[in-house]
């Protein structure tokens, strides 16, 4: 029997409650050497809804997992309809106040690095570099047979070009890029292959059921060692890919702080939990340390 990754987590009743002092984090970033850990949290107000959480996702969408991709033609068929449709989206959604004030925050020497669970590019489209994305990006497509990478822009016209006609409207949009259709909506949509041997393709992110790259995962565990404290921005911190690195971090005496409007997984290793929302809290941390971070800040 094949197990289905856990995609859900209930909080205990005895964990700590959230509060809305924000006085810990912008001491921390005054201080410096903050790693920031971000996840879909802080991409909701792009547009781009979370799995979990007030009007999460997960209710009504069970997300791919690689063995149904690898194992299956018509899973495949069904992954590449709804994510083709959500590419529409997706390529279109702009950084929000929260991606500003962490670039802001970069550029001003305050982090030591950004992991960021997300496969949405939007910490990088506000002008963050060296962003570790831990699950990869959809920007990204890599053939399973002969490993060559190629932009998604590339495959999202091919698309396009065997799919003419293809106009579903969606029932939403999920944070891993793929909209809701129904079966009869995927209809006879047209998977193409890898251009160079004809394998099959499938987006550069990792999957629920897939492991993140051991190397990828050795260089955040090397960022959390060097970093003075642990930023977590809008993670519910359920699946361990995330989470090893808060206990990471609270194991080694390094402090861990967490933004995030609901209870999360790693509250009982953080110093704090704020409950807030990120564009506004992160907004506002910006101001306190007199760091412009509004639109008009320049781009590195
Ligand atoms: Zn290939």
């Amino acid at each position: 029997m094949r197990m289905r990754p856990t995609l859900s987590w209930t909080p205990d009743e005895d964990l700590p409650p959230g509060t809305t002092d924000l006085g810990p984090v912008s001491d921390a970033l005054e201080a410096g050497g903050v790693l920031v850990l971000s996840g879909a949290g802080i991409s909701t107000e792009s547009g781009i809804p979370d799995y979990r959480g007030e009007g999460g996702s997960l209710s009504r969408h069970t997300p791919m997992t690689y063995q149904d991709f690898t194992g299956s033609e018509q899973a495949r068929r069904r992954y590449w309809a709804r994510s083709h449709l959500g590419w529409r989206t997706f390529g279109r959604a702009l950084p929000n106040a929260g991606h500003r004030a962490v670039a802001a925050f970069a550029r001003h020497g305050l982090l030591s690095g950004v992991i960021t669970q997300n496969v949405d590019g939007l910490h990088q489209a506000a002008g963050s570099g060296g962003v570790v994305e831990l699950h990869g990006s959809l920007a990204r497509v890599v053939c399973l047979s002969c490993g060559t990478y190629s932009p998604r822009r590339e495959l999202a016209a091919r698309l396009e070009e065997a799919n003419a006609g293809f106009e579903p409207v969606a029932a939403g949009i999920n944070p891993d890029g793929d909209a809701d259709l129904t079966d009869e909506q995927v209809g006879d949509f047209r998977v193409v292959p890898c251009a160079n041997c004809g394998g099959v393709l499938k987006p550069d992110v990792v999957f629920f059921g897939e492991a993140v790259p051991p190397r990828r995962v050795e260089h955040c565990r090397a960022l959390v060692r060097e970093a003075a404290s642990l930023l977590v921005l809008g993670s519910s911190l359920t699946v361990m890919s995330g989470l090893r690195f808060v206990r990471q971090a609270a194991e080694a005496g390094t402090p861990v702080l967490i933004i995030n409007r609901d209870p999360t997984r790693g509250d009982r290793h953080a110093l704090s939990r704020i409950a807030l929302p990120l564009g506004a809290a992160l907004t506002s941390l910006a101001e306190r340390l007199d760091i412009p971070a509004g639109p008009q800040a320049e781009l590195g």
